[in-house]
């Protein structure tokens, strides 16, 4: 039986994460790992093998108030939001140094917790939260209000101020459990605030280092707790706490609407960043063997467990086949394997109930006609891998083309021309993101103004940077992540009018 355990054994990863991964996980609550309340424990798989890795502390309402009164008595009358604004932002270059010299270690928890390939998870989730870590760090400096012209003449004076909204409870997802929780934490931190995140229940601990090295870096005990636990027993109880100041969720729609009607009550500030079924749109000109690598890319980076992948792909009639047939290709030869296996393309999906739920997606795309033109691959049955999947000849109509699968399964469909892919992409109750592909700059700079998704790429789908602002249209969201957007989200704006006329 020992050998369906994790041994730490594995010659892939460096002891200091067989010893973060083997030890006690508890929450972090006011500088300090603690068991929950209950006493209770959750059990974590490896995807890539379905071994049990760990056990994390399960928290409860209990637990969810004892974080959310530590956060508040940090806010209230802790150092944080008091100190200057350089020495907050002096802090936040410190945590991005520590993350960037842990990038191989925070990186390897990630790989053996949630699945994702070893080097995208270093190079890109670790080495862009450092990034996106520094630029925010720099907005603590420059959170300046304005001064106003009253009307009331001579004698009175109006400003506004730029204040931290308060205490921050913050939900994320298990697709980029690392980058999430930094997306969360450091522009809350960086306007003043304190939260308390509560990571998924499927990748909570690079979470736990995440608060760790904030520690380390001189953030003070109480500003950032985390809370491990599931959606229902330490979610819910934190979204709806009444003295949290903002609730910021990023996970699926249905939960985020759930969310959204918990926060009304307490009329709590709130930021949804939700689902997606955003499309890829190559127009005639393009040349298929050329963009047929990234487009592959659009999709089944990360597993296509990305919110804002390229999961439905639109043709122009002409090139259709011909971009079908290059796409195939590099689907049928993307190496799907183990994270921690430096030459993978393509990891595991998160956990066994994803793969089952992906699975059966495939099955449906089946029923429902679609033309599946990749083969059907062996894949290792201990772990959760599904095979880089595409169905062409889609419908509108099809579940398959509408729902989000959140995994490596493409759905394409011909267009015949402009008017008819605008209409048909806007068809959709999600308007989180849209690729365009073509060099006509007539045609894009016709369709990108008419396109319901609050990101447009065009020669390129799925890059991020922390200056430019990241969020849905419609269902996919309320309010932005990223750039200036972001900061603003955790600031309150106080008026203030002073009568200096002789009296
Ligand atoms: P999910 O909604 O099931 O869970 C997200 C988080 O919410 C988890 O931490 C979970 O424990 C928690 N949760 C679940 N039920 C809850 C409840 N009733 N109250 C409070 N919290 C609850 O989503 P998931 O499966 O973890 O992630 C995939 C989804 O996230 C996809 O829909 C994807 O598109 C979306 N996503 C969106 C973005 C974005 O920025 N727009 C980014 C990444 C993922």
């Amino acid at each position: 039986m020992t050998q369906h355990f994790f041994t730490g054994q594995n010659p892939n990863i460096t002891t200091e994460t067989k010893a973060f991964v083997t030890r006690y996980h508890g929450l972090f609550i006011d500088g300090q790992t603690m068991p929950a309340a209950s006493g209770e424990t959750f059990d974590v798989f490896e995807p890539s093998t379905g071994h049990w890795l760990t056990s994390i502390a399960a928290a409860n309402s209990e637990d969810v108030n004892r974080a959310v009164q530590s956060s508040r008595n940090a806010f209230d009358t802790g150092p944080w939001p008091r100190m200057t604004p350089a020495e907050r932002e002096l802090i936040l270059f410190r945590l991005a140094d520590l993350i960037e010299q842990n990038k191989q270690l925070i990186a390897e928890i990630e790989t053996l917790d949630m699945g994702k390939p070893v080097i995208e998870a270093r190079d890109i989730d670790v080495m862009e939260s450092a990034s996106y870590c520094r630029y925010m760090a720099g907005w603590a400096t420059k959170l300046d209000g304005r001064v106003t012209q009253l009307s009331a003449g001579p004698g009175n004076f109006g400003y506004t101020r730029k204040e931290p909204i308060g205490v921050v409870g913050a939900i994320i997802p298990w697709n980029f459990p690392f980058s999430m929780a930094c997306w969360k934490v450091i522009a809350a931190l960086a306007a003043g605030c304190t939260v308390v995140l509560k990571p998924s229940e499927l990748a909570s601990l690079t979470s736990l280092k995440l608060a760790e090295l904030a520690i380390e870096a001189g953030v003070p005990t109480g500003v950032l707790n985390v809370i491990t636990g599931d959606g229902q027993n330490a979610g819910a109880p934190l979204m709806a706490h009444p003295s949290i100041n903002k609730a910021s969720f990023t996970g699926s729609t249905a939960v985020g609407k759930m969310i959204g009607k918990a926060a009304m009550e307490n009329l709590t500030r709130v930021t949804l960043e939700l689902g997606g079924k955003s499309p890829m749109i190559v127009l005639g000109d393009a040349d298929p063997a050329s963009i047929a690598e990234e487009l592959a890319a659009g999709i089944f980076f990360n597993a296509g467990q990305v919110c804002t992948a390229g999961s439905r792909l639109l043709v122009q009639e002409k090139i259709y086949e011909d971009v079908l047939l290059e796409l195939t290709k590099v689907a049928n030869n993307l190496v799907v394997g183990a994270g921690l296996d430096e030459s993978t393309q393509m990891g595991p999906l998160a956990s066994l109930a994803h793969k089952e739920k992906v699975e059966s997606y495939i099955n449906l795309g089946r029923e429902e006609g679609a033309r599946l033109i990749t083969s059907n691959r062996d894949m290792d049955e201990n772990g959760y891998y599904v095979s880089p999947t595409i169905f062409a000849d889609c419908t509108d109509t099809m579940r398959i083309v509408t729902e989000e699968i959140f995994g490596p399964v493409l759905v394409a469909s011909s267009f015949k021309d402009i008017d008819e892919v605008v209409s048909r992409v806007n068809n959709s109750s999600f308007g989180l993101a849209a690729s365009i592909w073509s060099n006509d700059l007539k045609k894009v700079m016709d369709i990108t103004p008419r396109i319901q998704a609050g990101i447009v790429w065009v020669n390129t789908h799925n890059p991020i940077d922390a200056s430019l602002p990241f969020g849905g249209f419609k269902h996919s969201g309320i309010g932005r992540e990223n750039g200036p957007e972001q900061i603003e989200a955790y600031l309150e704006t106080k008026s203030v009018w002073i009568n200096h006329a002789d009296s």
